[in-house]
């Protein structure tokens, strides 16, 4: 079975670039009915926290990436790193080398006055030394011949041992390094296929040796280029949203982000929109392009609102709920929710879009902040204002056609052209001058809160 996994170093928060990646995994799993693993490479101690871990498993539960196992942390396998580089050691893969700080500079010293790239000279590598409490453990690099990634979206890279130095597999106090857990990581969990940053391409090469000197099968490898900003330059914070939860707090939905993450990079001829169905059927990591995709936010608004749209009302609606809360609205003081999200999802790209539209229908009151709404009540006819009012207080039933009705009953006895009554009425009920058509917004506020605010507008 194909295996692959997800393995983020838990120093920050879960970004688009890694989600992407995440999601590369997850979708190659899914197609050909493997298995997908959360690894979290947390042994860098001093960089990572308990709260990025649980920004990374709270991101890939928002966006909907089911692991099939884990999550390993490998701050809890340092035995079975201590057990492999033993057994590295006693098979005269690995060394102890015993080089000091001052000594390797002087090494480095030395290569650059000589204009060559500086490196270990392996000057320990045939010493035998024993453990002592300062030497490092180095890895045996071979030091002929080349190492062949086959890299499904990169293609063929080549790289000459004579290139590679003894990497350092396990620090003076035994912790082990990234290089060398991953390698172990991989192997044990019978990793087939590795899909990560293409900042790790130069890893690939001295991963393949060791694997091969622990007599396991190097997986397949896919790297993928990095999101850049639409600048084109690296992407950071000041291009704006970068990680997945502020997406969320955004209001955007874990569908648009999912289908914006997979067209970054990858296309199926011109089809924008994917079900996860058609993404798992037609996702090939072989056709995920080989340069560096930038981000496109307009496209992103445009897939979101695409999914407001789409996706059933009451489902919209419960994920609307929370940002009706946050902004102080309590969701049981006003229509149905699926009834809001039904009038307003044509107007709303984001749900804190569709929050600032909807709280009108669950404040109590509205304020008029607006200077140019305050002219436009303040210059209304408010006879007719007042008329209105009370021909709805009295109206025989409550629904948007009678609503209607008597708005252009009321409008016709006044003089008024329908949109002449309409422009301030909207204001007084809503608080602002854009909202659904008017009859439906009133249909949908309710009897009492209409009359109390359009008598409150001419008061
Ligand atoms: N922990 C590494 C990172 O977050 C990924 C390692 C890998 O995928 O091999 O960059």
């Amino acid at each position: 079975t194909i295996r692959t996994r997800f393995a983020p170093s838990p120093t920050g928060y879960l970004h688009i670039g890694g989600a992407r990646t995440a999601l590369y995994s997850w979708l190659f799993a899914r197609k050909h009915q493997g298995r997908f693993v959360l690894r979290i490479e947390d042994t860098d101690l001093e960089r990572s926290t308990p709260e990025s871990v649980a920004a990374i498993l709270e991101g890939m539960a928002f966006l909907n990436l089911d692991y099939d196992e884990g999550p390993f942390y490998q701050t809890r396998r340092f035995d079975r790193y201590r057990e492999v580089l033993s057994e590295l050691i006693a098979h005269g893969h690995a060394y102890y080398c015993t080089c000091t700080k001052a000594e390797l500079e002087e090494q480095r010293a030395a290569q650059m006055a000589r204009k060559e790239k500086p490196r270990y000279d392996r000057r320990c590598r045939e010493l035998g030394h024993g453990p002592s409490p300062e030497a490092v453990v180095r890895f045996k690099n071979p030091l002929t011949g080349e190492v062949v990634v086959d890299d499904a979206v990169k293609g063929r890279v080549v790289f000459r041992n004579d290139e590679l130095d003894d990497l350092i597999i396990a620090r003076s106090d035994g912790t082990p390094t990234y290089n060398f857990t991953v390698v172990v990581d991989d192997m044990d969990m019978d990793i087939t296929h590795v899909i990560r940053g293409d900042d790790h391409l130069n890893n690939t090469p001295r991963q393949i040796n060791m694997l091969r000197a622990l007599d396991a099968k190097p997986p397949a490898y896919a790297h993928i280029p990095m999101i850049l900003g639409e600048d084109g330059a690296r992407l950071s914070k000041r291009h704006g949203a970068v990680s997945v939860m502020q997406y969320r707090d955004e209001g955007y939905l874990p569908e648009a982000l999912i289908n914006y993450l997979v067209r970054l990079g990858w296309a199926h001829g011109d089809q924008e929109i994917f079900t996860r169905a058609e993404m798992i059927a037609l996702f090939d990591i072989k056709d995920v392009h080989a340069a560096a995709a930038a981000i496109n936010p307009k496209k992103l608004l445009w897939l979101n609102q695409h999914y407001i749209k789409t996706l059933p009302a009451a489902d919209i609606a419960e994920r609307l709920r929370p940002f009706l809360v946050e902004r102080g609205a309590d969701p049981a003081a006003g229509p149905a929710l699926t009834d809001v999200v039904l009038a307003l999802r044509e107007r709303a790209k984001t749900l804190v879009e569709m929050a600032a539209q909807a709280l009108f229908f669950y404040h109590e009151q509205v304020t008029i902040d607006d200077p140019k709404n305050q002219a436009i009540l303040a210059n209304a006819p408010h006879a007719a204002l007042t008329a209105l009012a009370e021909a709805l207080a009295t109206q025989s039933t409550w629904t948007r056609e009678a609503v209607h009705a008597t708005l252009e009953a009321v409008a016709t006895d006044q003089g008024l052209t329908f949109g002449k009554l309409a422009q301030p009425v909207r204001i007084a009920v809503t608080g602002s001058s854009v909202s659904p058509p008017i009859d439906v917004t009133c249909a949908l506020l309710g009897r009492e809160r209409c009359v109390s605010r359009l008598h409150a507008a001419v008061a």
